[in-house]
């Protein structure tokens, strides 16, 4: 390393290529300094990286995703390594141009359920909401990379307000996500004007933000910024790292910055090929990780988006490593693993199966290293007793949106595919045998039949006040 200087931010500088020695450290560890400086084509990468003729070639060739990479990012890559974990994350192969069976541009049909331009409501209590496309360097796997990246696509201000109106006239959003893009790579000042705006919504009880700029960019949580979100508590950050080499001291104290302003960090890793998709990687990954107060939250099955076909795993490979780490490490290191659902259903949990088999009085369960062991069901369990209770607790309705659940606490009977009912009207009817008053006998039970639910959003809010009796009343 270059010259070393006695102040402060020299401490902070760990993270360097030879390339940049001669930069001083007070532009080093200046953020807007390494935005401007990223590397984004051949003749500046190749001067860092010793680049492969797989990687010139996807460089050199139009209608590729956007490539930019911070120069603290790039310090990290093994420059005379082709399989460097870091590197594949962020510079492009010829690979990458290779379509797969079942590849899509907009996977999770975010583009559906927005309704108003990048706000994605797809669960009932939450909304996603995207501020900007631009990021501090890009993945190359990104599952937003349909809007991502496009300078001349970003969103306005007419955008953000008509956003945040809808959140504001539907109070069943209790939980607000910003991404993009990221939001932190936003101007200080508009993100403060978003997070004031939200944070003056009643309803809105937590507000967080995806970011990879921690990553990327740590330089950027700096004293001010930490400032900035405590005003906005409880405010909850979740940052997103795939493999231990990316865990640095500058990280590190990017995040001890964060956690004493306040706020509660997570992780969100992709399943990589190549990367990460290793028992022995995804541990020292999450205890790295709680190393740095950062809580494992999601592990993501890799999206079917253009570009990211040689990054799949199979989802099998997703189940190995879950077995391979709960039970083997602390709870708190292991992150929930999710396929997020083609054509649009959401995160869906997978699993390692636990539960072997079930009688009406035992359930046999296994354990992480294969002890098989019994659970004895109470023979006294009253769930009613718990109703008194319940009845005075709000009720948050879910209209459409009950799902299994809803199943089980008997507000619907079924969940029948859409057109369903027509498939199998056969006219069976006409052939019943008997008529009259015994045909009364085959009128549907009243519950269960899917009206489709007209009933506007803003109307939904808890029912406590109406009386949760009348709510359960349905099946008793
Ligand atoms: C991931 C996601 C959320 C947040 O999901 P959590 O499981 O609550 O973290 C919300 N909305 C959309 C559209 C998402 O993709």
């Amino acid at each position: 390393m270059g010259t070393k200087d006695a102040t402060p931010i020299t401490e902070q500088v760990h993270t360097r290529a030879p390339y940049w020695q001669d930069v001083p450290d007070e532009k080093w560890m200046d953020w807007r300094w390494q935005m401007s400086n990223r590397l984004n084509n051949v003749e500046e990468l190749d001067a860092v990286i010793r680049l492969t003729d797989s990687e010139k070639k996807a460089l050199g060739s139009s209608g590729l995703f956007r490539v930019d990479i911070t120069p603290y990012f790039a310090s990290l890559i093994d420059p005379d390594d082709p399989h460097c974990p870091v590197r594949k994350q962020v510079i492009p192969t010829a690979r990458e141009m290779v379509p797969f069976q079942s590849m899509m541009e907009d996977s999770l049909a975010e583009d559906k359920h927005s309704p108003v331009p990048g706000l994605v409501h797809r669960y009932p209590d939450r909304v996603l909401m995207l501020v900007t496309t631009q990021c501090a360097s890009y993945c190359r796997y990104c599952t937003r990379s349909r809007i991502v990246g496009d300078p001349t696509q970003t969103f306005s201000r007419k955008e953000f307000d008509a956003q945040i109106e809808y959140i504001e006239s539907t109070p069943q959003i209790r939980d607000v996500l910003l991404s993009g893009g990221d939001p932190m790579v936003l101007a200080p000042k508009l993100l403060d004007m978003i997070l004031s705006r939200l944070r003056a919504i009643p309803h809105v009880e937590i507000i967080r933000i995806g970011s990879r700029v921690p990553v990327f960019l740590p330089m950027r949580v700096d004293e001010a910024f930490c400032e900035m979100i405590s005003q906005y508590h409880p405010f909850w950050l979740n940052i997103h790292v795939n493999h231990p080499n990316e865990i640095t001291p500058e990280l590190a104290a990017a995040c001890d910055r964060l956690t004493r302003a306040g706020v509660p960090l997570g992780n969100q890793s992709v399943l990589l090929a190549g990367v990460n998709d290793s028992v022995h990687i995804q541990r020292q990954l999450v205890h790295d990780l709680v190393k740095i107060r950062v809580r494992p939250y999601y592990l993501y099955q890799c999206d079917l988006v253009e570009g990211s076909g040689h990054f799949r795993t199979s989802v099998s490979r997703g189940i190995e490593i879950m077995e391979g780490l709960r039970g083997h490490t602390s709870g708190y290191a292991v992150p929930t693993y999710v396929v997020d659902a083609p054509g649009g259903g959401g995160k869906i949990p997978v699993t390692p199966n636990y539960l072997l088999a079930q009688s009406p009085d035992k359930v046999v369960l296994r354990n992480f290293e294969g002890f098989i062991t019994t659970y004895q069901e109470p023979d006294d369990y009253d769930p009613h007793e718990i109703n008194a209770l319940e009845a005075k607790t709000p009720r948050r309705l879910e209209p459409g949106q009950e799902g299994i659940h809803g199943l089980l606490d008997g507000q619907r009977m079924f969940i029948e595919p859409e057109g369903f009912g027509n498939v199998h009207a056969r006219g069976g009817a006409e052939h019943r045998l008997r008529s009259g008053s015994l045909t009364q006998k085959w009128q549907p039970l009243g519950v269960g039949a899917i009206e489709h639910n007209k009933q506007a959003p803003a109307q939904l809010d808890t029912a406590a006040e109406e009386g949760a009796e009348g709510e359960q009343d349905d099946n008793d």
